[in-house]
């Protein structure tokens, strides 16, 4: 026992809630490479400046949220608290092919105050399409979001996008914005009352009442669009009317980072609590290069924080078709190798394997193995011992009967070797077993003692 907890709004995972996070990841991964994305690892931390001036210095993430240090060289660093500046930071530097299709997998850093679906460190799938400013990409980019988690199970979905427009015809609509803003500022909330002119669009995104009120006759940038930008979301809509993808349109979607041009979305799962069923986002970004101090170059992307998505598919119900544990477990009551032997043996043949230590007795192996949700235990006794067997204990009921159909076969096809006696093989399989052990002989009512060779090999081949 230690007195040192885990950071507030930091979680551990452990086995196996972990395979909830391992068998999200595998499926966005399977699910985007499905559309020709490919990994991208960049730092947990970067240069301070790649949030402030992509992310830009007045939005909330970077003056509230960042975790901020200074290194022992005295570089001004920051830890992640998002993907796509660092992702545009890696694709400037390095300069490959476009477009430029990248998925990662990272924590990121967010100083919020911890509740439910929010933490401090949580940690984001998501993807970055960069070099073209193609509607079709949007609709790529929003239709992998929205399939990947319809195909996790989750049907509480609703997606909301907008169109923020872009550096022709979004100065102007700010401006009208501002002069709205200034005549009602008495009547916003406390924190925009004092905030709303340093990042007026952010008025839009309040939830606290008094603000609600005052945006409902806000102007509203959809009515403000020059036409490329209206020919650019209209051609997008039209695409996710053809694809059936159900969307809303939500003139209040700002997405608080200032990088964000022109197409936003997010999709909220419904089945969570209003204030944190995000479960995705994101947006065009066709600034940011050039705020990075790169050239011109448009993209867009999103991110799912997976404890969200998690939460959602709790909410809904959703099971996981996971299959932990390893297949085989091997108990040795005669000390020595036989245990460390066998289990390479089957590691090595791709089929997963586990012992136990510190010589234990046969329940308290038989125990460790049923924890370990292996299917099979394989006892190796002094009997066994003498008269070189290996002993199938079926812990799931279930392996047990289509084992058993597979050994007919498998005995049928067993290429028989001098040493082998298929009579004797037969009469071995389907034995039943008369352990030490009461309790786990009730339980597990039927083994097979087979050859050690043959059993091997039949194992390797049903596990295959
Ligand atoms: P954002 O860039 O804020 O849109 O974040 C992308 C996604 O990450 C959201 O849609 C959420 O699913 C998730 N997310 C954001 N902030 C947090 C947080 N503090 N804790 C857990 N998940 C988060």
């Amino acid at each position: 026992m230690t007195s040192f907890q885990s950071p507030s709004g930091t979680k551990d995972w452990l086995y196996p809630e972990s395979e909830h996070m391992a068998y999200l990841v595998e499926s966005f991964k399977s699910h985007v490479e499905l559309a020709n994305y490919g990994l991208i690892l960049s730092p947990m931390f970067e240069d301070l400046g790649v949030f402030v001036r992509g992310v830009g210095d007045v939005s909330e993430l970077v003056t509230k949220e960042m975790y901020e240090f200074v290194d022992k060289g005295g570089r001004k660093l920051a830890l992640r608290p998002e993907g796509t500046a660092s992702v545009m930071r890696a694709f400037l530097q390095h300069n490959p092919p476009v477009p430029f299709k990248a998925w990662y997998v990272a924590p990121s850093f967010r100083y919020e105050r911890p509740q439910a679906g929010r933490y401090r460190q949580h940690h984001q799938v998501g993807l970055e399409a960069i070099g073209t400013d193609d509607p079709g990409l949007d609709l790529e980019i929003i239709s992998i979001l929205f399939d990947w988690l319809t195909s996790l199970g989750l049907g509480n979905l609703s997606l909301k996008l907008n169109c923020l427009g872009d550096t022709n015809c979004r100065p102007a609509y700010l401006e009208l914005l501002y002069s709205y803003l200034e005549k009602n500022q008495k009547f916003l909330c406390k924190e925009h009352m004092e905030r709303w002119s340093v990042n007026p669009l952010r008025v839009l995104d309040c939830k606290k009442p008094e603000c609600v009120a005052i945006k409902e006759d806000a102007p509203k940038i959809n009515k403000h669009l020059c036409p490329d930008c209206k020919l650019h979301f209209e051609t997008l809509l039209a695409a996710l009317d053809t694809a059936e993808i159900p969307y809303l349109l939500d003139d209040y979607l700002v997405r608080g980072l200032d990088y964000y041009m022109r197409t936003t979305f997010e999709v909220a799962s419904l089945s969570l609590e209003s204030a944190q069923n995000a479960v995705g986002g994101g947006g065009r970004y066709d600034n940011l290069a050039l705020a990075l101090g790169g050239n011109n170059t448009p993209g867009i992307g999103f991110a799912s924080g997976l404890e969200r998505v998690l939460l959602a598919c709790e909410k809904e119900g959703v099971v996981f078709p996971l299959d932990y544990g390893p297949s085989v477990f091997v108990i040795d009551l005669i000390g020595g190798h036989k245990a460390g032997e066998l289990t390479m043996t089957f590691r090595r043949a791709g089929v997963a394997c586990d012992r136990s230590f510190d010589n234990r007795s046969l329940k308290s192996q038989l125990r460790q193995a049923d924890k370990s949700r292996a299917k099979l235990a394989l006892i190796v006794g002094e009997r066994e011992k003498q008269n070189n067997s290996l002993q199938l204990k079926w812990l799931d009921a279930n392996m047990r009967e289509r084992f058993s159909a597979f050994l007919a076969d498998f005995l049928d096809s067993y290429v028989v070797s001098e040493s082998d006696d298929l009579s004797t093989m037969k009469s071995y399989s389907g034995k039943s077993y008369s352990g030490e052990n009461k309790d786990y002989t009730e339980q597990y009512q039927i083994s097979n003692t087979l050859p050690t060779d043959m059993a091997i090999r039949a194992i390797k081949e049903f596990f295959k």
